[in-house]
């Protein structure tokens, strides 16, 4: 065991996307900065599918962000397959496909990847140490323990922040649950993300099929607890494998050869993402689109902002009562509107008979606007159409 006892700059809690870009930002402009993660290996365990739109895909879903260079710049060798469609399939098995250029990245390696930029960058990296917050410092306990009084706290320790609740900014905001193989040997479309409806294999939600190579993919599903009353989100993942009319097909004699679960933030941000010294960022802050569950590139986003205003404010040029306003410029409309689109596609999931219906009027055009958190018309009738029942 270390003992770590420093006054630091800027603390980073949680070496995800989010918190390694954010250390990455603030080293690089000359703040002192230490990172700090409770893995011993940051990147393992996985709990992601790994997909990324591309460049130009981002700049349509983010049009007022700056997209950081980590997330457009991603080195070949961390990329496991390109994708050129999304498609999507109604309960009763009727597909619409639109494209969408994507990445699906190697999480591990990309996770590691970012943290050894941060590293480079100058910041101290304590792993296999959990922090804790407690009296405006930062307690550690694992394999570095010790204190850590700290001018800013980025809080992107993920989905069930400990930093966001000791510092009184965590709220009760919908989580989604999700369950994922990693599987090989299947006949899947190698360059086609699916995505599959229906209140038998996901009911209150969607399954998945992300490929990351020939024959092998990221299989899931998931869904909002409430929704799936007493069945197991293991038995409905089994079911959507073996049993679904189209994946079965798809997925038969595969041979699971990773299990990852994990929570996913479907209800936005919550009211403050910044109190005192503390800013929170990444799934601690909400940052996912509650349309499709892809939190990876906003985290990013939300990370390298965090890291620039912390360290813009250490250095006595802004404060960092600026973060929300920056936050709101770049992802607050996007999120909000992903977050109504899910209220509305969240009363009529219940119901293959009105996910058909949904799905007959909106076409795919529609239906990537709808992916991105940019409410078409036909959606908007549809909730006004629910709103009068
Ligand atoms: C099954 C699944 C599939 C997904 N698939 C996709 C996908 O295909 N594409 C996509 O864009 N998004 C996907 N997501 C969402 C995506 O994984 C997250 O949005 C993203 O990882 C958020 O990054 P982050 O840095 O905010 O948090 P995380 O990646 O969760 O990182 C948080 C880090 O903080 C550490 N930590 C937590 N608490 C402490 C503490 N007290 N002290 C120290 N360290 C701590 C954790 O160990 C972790 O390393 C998926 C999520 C799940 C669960």
């Amino acid at each position: 065991m270390r003992r770590y006892e420093e006054d630091v700059d800027v603390a980073v809690v949680g070496a995800g996307p989010a918190g390694s870009v954010a250390a990455e930002a603030a080293a690089r402009r000359g703040a002192q900065v230490v990172l700090i993660e409770r893995k011993r290996e940051v990147g393992t365990p996985v709990q992601c599918g790994g997909f990324l739109p591309e460049v130009s895909e981002l700049e349509a879903l983010l049009p007022r962000s700056e997209i950081p260079g980590s997330l457009a710049d991603i080195p070949e060798r961390y990329i496991l397959a390109r994708t050129r469609l999304q498609r999507i399939y109604s309960p009763s098995g009727d597909a619409k496909e639109f494209s969408v250029r994507g990445r699906v990245i190697d999480r591990r390696s990309f996770d590691r990847h970012l943290v050894w930029k941060a590293a480079r960058a100058g910041a101290e990296v304590l792993v296999g140490t959990r922090a804790d917050l407690g009296g405006g410092s930062l307690r550690l306990s694992g394999f570095s323990s010790g204190e850590v009084e700290a001018g800013a706290i980025i809080a992107a320790d993920g989905p069930s922040s400990a930093i966001a609740r000791g510092a009184g900014l965590a709220d009760r905001r919908v989580a989604g649950v999700c369950l994922e193989y990693e599987m090989a040997g299947l006949d899947i479309d190698p360059d086609v993300v699916e995505m599959y409806f229906g209140t038998r294999s996901a009911p209150g939600g969607y399954a998945w099929i992300i490929p990351l190579g020939e024959d092998v993919a990221n299989v899931g599903v998931g869904t909002i607890p409430a929704r799936i009353r007493g069945r197991r989100l293991g038995d409905l993942l089994d079911s959507f494998i073996a049993d679904h009319r189209i994946a079965k097909e798809k997925l038969r004699g595969g041979k699971v050869t990773a299990v990852m679960r994990g929570l996913v933030p479907a209800g936005g941000m919550p009211p403050a993402i910044q109190r005192d010294k503390v800013l929170l960022a990444g799934d601690a802050a909400g940052m996912v689109m509650a349309t499709s569950g892809g939190g990876i590139p906003l985290a990013m986003v939300g990370g390298d902002i965090a890291g620039e205003v912390a360290a813009r404010y250490i250095s006595g040029n802004g404060s960092l009562a600026e973060y929300e306003g920056r936050i709101a410029k770049a992802m607050g409309r996007e999120l909000e509107n992903s977050v109504r689109i899910r209220e509305v596609v969240e009363k009529m999931i219940s119901s293959d008979l009105l996910m058909d219906g949904l799905f007959a009027i909106l076409s795919p055009d529609q239906m990537k606007a709808t992916m991105r958190g940019q409410i078409p018309r036909a959606l908007e009738r549809a909730h006004e159409m629910m709103a009068k029942r």
